[in-house]
């Protein structure tokens, strides 16, 4: 296994990425803070695995909560979050 340079740079990189991947996931990112996560998960495997993980959850919730029977509220609190997304 190598040693990997500048780990405590890689290691900010990830942080800064996932500090992001809410904002990322609605859509809220200024443009080139996007293009600064999108750069680091093309050198990032385990964030971009991250990443992927958050947005199949996320479609996978979308696509299942209209055959859901949910609470009312936690329905309602449910689709807000989800709204943020769209
Ligand atoms: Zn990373």
């Amino acid at each position: 296994m190598n040693k990997i340079p500048n780990e405590s740079l890689e290691f900010n990189q990830c942080q800064q990425a996932v500090q992001r991947l809410n904002d990322f996931l609605s859509n809220e990112l200024q443009q080139e803070e996007e293009i600064l996560v999108q750069n680091h998960l093309k050198d990032c495997q385990g964030c971009l695995e991250k990443f992927n993980f958050e947005i199949t959850l996320l479609r996978t919730l979308r696509e299942k909560i209209g055959q859901v029977q949910a609470p009312d509220g936690l329905r309602q609190r449910i689709l807000g979050l989800l709204h943020k997304t769209n």
